[in-house]
């Protein structure tokens, strides 16, 4: 593995780094808990996403033709952590550029690319992934949401839960049932879905840390025409991996910079706490959890590299990317935990930096199970990288 970067990596960081530097949108004035004004900090990341795509730096390594950059993946990586660094806000698009865009690239129609690509890359179509229901969660393959097949259209009826972004989403890519008589694998397909249809309703669901990002989803006789079908009828179990598998690294890379900014800021503030007559700094137990943290982030560092330069080189991302959701989640769990030890009682508090420490503690718990649980990343690298037998 080189872990050095090419002349033309580094010409891209280098590019990528002054414009952030000339154009990072002013930070958004707000708490880390959920902003009061949500229409106005909507259009706030509207605007950026907007000023990433006309600056040419929306869909890295989508082909040109769509309204991407046609780079590499590496150059996809660098431009996360980049965005990280630079302090960039947060980003409407991470669904559809994440995960549905991939699969619509290596699935898709192409009158679905020449439709659906370029909205999401602008930032005027937010999408969600409509996948997890009550009872299909971790064995997704046993969901319940029904379509049957009416003429030019199919009727849509059933459920989903934990739909992220699904209360301003414009387009969702579910899974559904089409086929009820062969194996529950065998009778699912995708479909792409406008949220503004009739029989589609949107409850909010509010997390332990305050924040009401994610949905349950109801669908009453909704009606998706057969030209919305990503891949072919019955073989959306297919589809669902493809865009699982985007997810896991796409939801992982750039992360690296994120945690190292926050132990940073971590090291900052226990290099200013005095405790016991001297600084937190000199606490040999303070010590060996800042240490600990930076070595975890180390080999959280490497692990992306080899996600991003290994599996990329043979086309889309293995169950590999399984090992790095597992190194982020986790590594991310343990270092907000580092933080709420090292700075005591008070990081536990909405008015301590904002709320910054006890909101992450938070949200960070549910890391371990977006984009599959730690346990089911496990599995995957057990069977499917270990070549173990299945589980009982
Ligand atoms: C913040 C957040 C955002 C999310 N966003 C979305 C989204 O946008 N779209 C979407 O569709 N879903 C989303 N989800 C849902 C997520 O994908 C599911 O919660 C996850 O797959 C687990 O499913 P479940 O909740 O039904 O738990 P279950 O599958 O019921 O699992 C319960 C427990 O049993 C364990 N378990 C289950 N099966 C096995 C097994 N075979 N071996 C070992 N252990 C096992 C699990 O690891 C877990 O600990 C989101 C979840 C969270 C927390």
């Amino acid at each position: 593995m080189d872990l050095t970067l090419t002349p033309e990596e580094l010409k891209f960081r280098d590019s990528l780094r002054a414009w952030l530097k000339a154009n990072v949108a002013p930070p958004w004035t707000r708490g880390t808990n959920e902003p009061a004004d949500k229409k106005a900090y909507l259009q706030y990341l509207s605007a950026w996403q907007r000023k990433l795509f006309d600056g040419g730096w929306a869909g890295i390594a989508w082909p040109a033709q769509y309204g991407g950059r046609g780079a590499a993946p590496i150059e996809q990586a660098i431009f996360q952590e980049e965005l990280a660094l630079a302090g960039a806000p947060e980003r409407l698009g991470v669904i559809g550029e994440g995960l549905v865009g991939p699969t619509i690239i290596a699935l898709g129609t192409e009158a679905q690319k020449q439709r659906y690509l370029r909205p999401m890359l602008t930032g005027e179509e937010i999408w969600c992934q409509g996948f997890s229901e009550p009872n299909a969660g971790s064995d997704l393959a046993a969901l319940n949401t029904k379509a049957v097949l009416d003429g030019d259209y199919y009727v849509v009826n059933g459920q989903k839960i934990w739909t992220s972004f699904a209360h301003i989403a414009d387009q969702c890519l579910l899974v559904v049932r089409t086929d009820s008589t062969v194996a529950k694998h065998k009778g699912l397909t995708c479909l792409l879905v406008d949220m503004k249809s009739p029989g589609l309703s949107v409850r909010p669901l509010r997390m332990m840390s305050g924040d009401a990002s994610f949905n349950e989803m109801f669908f009453t006789n909704l009606r998706v025409p057969v030209a919305n079908v990503l891949g072919k009828v019955n073989e959306g179990w297919g589809v669902a991996l493809t865009a699982l598998g985007n997810e896991r690294v796409s939801i992982s890379t750039g992360r690296y910079m994120v945690l190292k900014r926050e132990l940073d800021q971590l090291l900052e503030r226990s290099r200013e706490t005095r405790r016991n007559g001297g600084p937190l700094t000199r606490d040999p137990l303070i010590r060996q959890k800042l240490a600990q943290a930076h070595v975890e982030l180390e080999v959280f560092r490497l692990n992306t590299l080899r996600a991003v330069t290994a599996p990329f080189k043979g086309g889309a991302p293995g169950p590999e990317g399984s090992l790095l959701k597992i190194c982020w989640s986790e590594t991310n769990q343990r270092v907000v935990h580092c933080a709420l030890e090292v700075l005591g009682l008070p990081a536990q508090l909405w008015d301590c930096d904002e709320g910054r420490w006890a909101f992450n503690y938070l949200r960070a718990r549910g890391n371990s199970i977006e984009g599959g649980t730690s346990e089911i990343q496990r599995n995957i690298v057990a069977q499917r990288v270990l070549g173990l037998p299945r589980s009982y």
